[in-house]
């Protein structure tokens, strides 16, 4: 599994871009015997038929967080515009990376007294001579995302985008342990699109799969480091969080139960999930044709949106075993 977790987490794949890490997952799909199938806006699909169960949606988002050129300026420095959730305090000297593997280093202006730094006061740093010379390498909306190596410590594993590579990794193993077995439900595991920038792909994704049950697999934040910024019992090595609410979705009762109900029978910890902040494609899942009852099975994770997001290796094989046990559940 780390060997996988390295090969998705290193793949490039901003909202958008996802071809990449599209074609690395398909890879792994064909190593396992599935078939698969991509649809308009990209989400990739796998369909696990049973004769006549409940269909149920898994769904984990390919693309992750970048960066796109708006603008080169003539000395050769490119200016950029955030795809999703990319913090400005953090940007100073990192490194990113674009499709066809040029690197480029943030650079950030001068900071007039304490105000907070701001996206627009940065730039990226190709090394190129004069604006000809940038454009040579860069054209006006290519993307670009954090470059950074996978490091494992123990049981504590960072990259970039675990948010959401981790996710798609569950997916991934789960649809290898359930194997051949015939499975009571029918599943659709859907690998989405942008939903970085706001949960596009899973709702064209549940529109057409036309789901009885949705649910995400996608990471959380945890409140387990130093003087965390908001209050919350989420933490690393604790086992996966099963969502009750975020800022796009409460999740269903009946699932959220069911979720619950399972890991207690299998001997599973898990953690009960309030996010204030963020959302997860069951947040479009939910809300697709007449309303679709949804939840959210999260990973713990730390310093999301960094390039070196951290998560518990503990956590994603307790969350690969949960989302195999519920699917191999006759609860539905
Ligand atoms: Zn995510």
């Amino acid at each position: 599994m780390r060997g996988l977790i390295e090969r998705l987490c290193t793949s490039y794949g901003p909202a958008g871009r996802e071809e990449q890490v599209r074609a690395a997952i398909i890879t792994e799909i064909v190593k396992l015997n599935e078939s698969y199938t991509v649809d308009t806006l990209g989400n990739l699909v796998v369909h696990k038929s049973a004769a006549a169960g409940k269909k149920i949606l898994v769904a984990a988002h390919m693309d992750e967080i970048g960066l796109m050129v708006t603008y080169i300026e003539e000395n050769g420095f490119l200016r950029f515009t955030n795809l999703g959730g990319i913090p400005p305090g953090i940007l100073w000297g990192l490194r990113v990376v674009f499709a066809d593997g040029l690197v480029g280093v943030i650079g950030q202006e001068k900071i007039e007294g304490t105000r907070k730094p701001d996206l627009k006061q940065h730039y990226i740093d190709i090394g190129a001579a004069d604006r000809e010379e940038a454009q040579a390498r860069v054209k006006i909306g290519d993307s670009a995302v954090y470059f950074a190596p996978v490091y494992q410590a123990g049981k504590r594993l960072s990259a970039k985008s675990l948010d959401n590579r981790i996710g798609c990794v569950v997916l991934l193993e789960t649809l290898k342990r359930l194997g051949g077995l015939t499975l009571p439900v029918e599943v659709y595991f859907a690998f989405t699109v942008q939903e970085e920038v706001g949960l596009r792909g899973a709702r064209t994704a549940a529109y057409r799969l036309k789901p009885d049950y949705g649910l995400a697999v996608d990471v959380t934040r945890v409140g387990d480091t130093p003087e965390p910024d908001f209050k919350t019992g989420v933490a690393l090595g604790k086992g996966p969080a099963i969502k009750i609410m975020d800022s796009a979705v409460i999740c269903h009762p009946g699932v959220t139960r069911l979720m619950q109900d399972v890991a207690e029978k299998k001997g599973i910890p898990f953690q009960p999930e309030v996010l204030e902040r963020g959302g997860t494609d069951a947040g479009a899942i939910h809300l697709t044709r007449e309303g679709v009852p949804s939840g959210a099975l999260s990973i713990p994770c730390r310093y999301i949106h960094t390039p070196a997001e951290m998560v518990d290796l503990d956590d994603v094989e307790n969350s690969i075993a949960l989302l195999t046990e519920l699917l191999k559940s006759t609860d539905w």
